[in-house]
């Protein structure tokens, strides 16, 4: 069986429509992939999840290493049949959230020393060890461990970062290999690092190449720069990849952002806006975000999107999902988080179907009208 594959179908412009083949199956490019933090996507049933039109979610290394941890995870036969989710699982390397979450950490040229944000207790993460979590936890598509700096930084900090994870790319990629059985049938993705600088991003990419790897991410963006930076530096950042190889833009984002970024070449993200928003109050509709838990939609008999195919969308109101969430029931952030995530799985579609038929530009142009439609 082909452990990795990824086949281009159609161009239009910079967008690409694909497939990657895995053991687990399919993936539909451009994807979403919705995160499933804790072995859960939250609020959703696995199966329901894949109702959505999910082909793929996104585990976490640092959640997952905390609670219930690697070790037990692989006793109990692994993520997918811990959580019931059979189709593939791209796990990230555990380096990010170690920056965001964790207290006094310590980075040196052997890796992160930090304390749980659960219970303080002290752990270390090197690329070796993140390899070795993300097999026991038998991960599809395992993350090279980098440095994630914040892109404000000085210049001269950032190119220091990006170089120690250029190494620890390496470092990855040689525990990976040493894995036996799973690096068998699993797929390794290297991050591009850089900040918003064409150059570092160019060397970054070079380095990757050098290397070697299934798949490039594209990492360091969306802590913060805003829409319009990101966009400028997607220009040139897919550009410097790979063009055979999928590219992955981690953390991303925004209805209107996806859209973007596939104009601009990427082909999979991820993100917890769905699911985050699903549990605020907050949908994402063709004609924008609404927040239910506004007054005006208290006696509002449609649905949350007329144009909507989920089940959400086919048996409830706006304001039967306004009660919900004013009442502070569960149920309103279960039918919001399926509406979201079964509108950003249409959304792909949509744009999978557009660069097929080569009217990317045009549908493109038709989404941000009514996206940005102000009634
Ligand atoms: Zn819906």
């Amino acid at each position: 069986m082909t452990r990795f594959a990824f086949q281009i179908h159609a161009r239009d412009g910079k967008a690409r429509t694909g497939t990657i083949q895995m053991r687990r199956g399919e993936i539909r490019t451009p994807a979403f992939m919705p995160v499933g933090t804790a072995a859960t996507v939250k609020a959703m049933k696995p199966e329901s999840v894949r109702e959505t039109g999910a082909d793929i979610i996104l585990g976490n290394t640092y959640h997952l290493m905390l609670r219930p941890g690697p070790e037990r995870m692989a006793r109990l036969g692994g993520l997918h049949k811990f959580m019931n989710w059979t189709r593939p699982i791209l796990t990230d390397s555990g380096g990010y959230q170690v920056m965001s979450l964790s207290d006094l950490r310590k980075l040196t040229e052997e890796g992160v020393t930090f304390r749980s944000h659960i219970d303080g207790s002290k752990h270390m993460l090197t690329p070796e060890r993140s390899m070795e979590i993300q097999r026991l936890l038998g991960s599809d598509i395992v993350m090279a461990f980098d440095e994630c700096p914040r892109a404000d930084r000085p210049l001269a900090e950032i190119e220091a970062s990006m170089e120690l994870s250029m190494r620890w790319a390496a470092r990855s990629r040689a525990a990976f290999d040493a894995g036996g059985e799973h690096a068998g049938g699993a797929a390794l993705f290297g991050i591009q690092q850089g900040a918003l600088d064409e150059g570092l991003r160019a060397r970054s990419a070079a380095a990757l190449r050098e290397i070697g790897f299934d798949g490039y991410a594209i990492g360091g963006l969306a802590v913060g720069e805003g829409q319009d930076a990101m966009f400028a530096t997607l220009d040139f950042a897919p550009g410097q990849l790979p063009e055979e190889a999928p590219r992955y833009l981690m953390g991303v984002g925004k209805p209107d952002d996806l859209v973007g970024a596939v104009e601009r070449g990427v082909d999979m993200f991820d993100c917890v806006l769905p699911t985050r928003s699903g549990r605020n109050g907050q949908a994402f509709t063709w004609n924008g975000a609404l927040n239910l838990r506004n007054a005006r939609f208290a006696e509002d008999t449609g649905p949350l999107d007329d144009r909507c195919t989920c089940p959400t969308c086919a048996s409830y109101s706006r304001a039967y999902l306004h009660h919900l969430h004013r009442s502070g029931e569960i149920l309103g952030a279960m039918l919001l988080t399926e509406h979201n995530l079964s509108f950003y799985q249409q959304l792909m579609s949509a744009m999978r179907a557009a660069i097929g038929e080569g009217r990317f530009a045009e549908w493109a142009a038709g989404f941000r009208r009514d996206y940005f439609a102000r009634d």
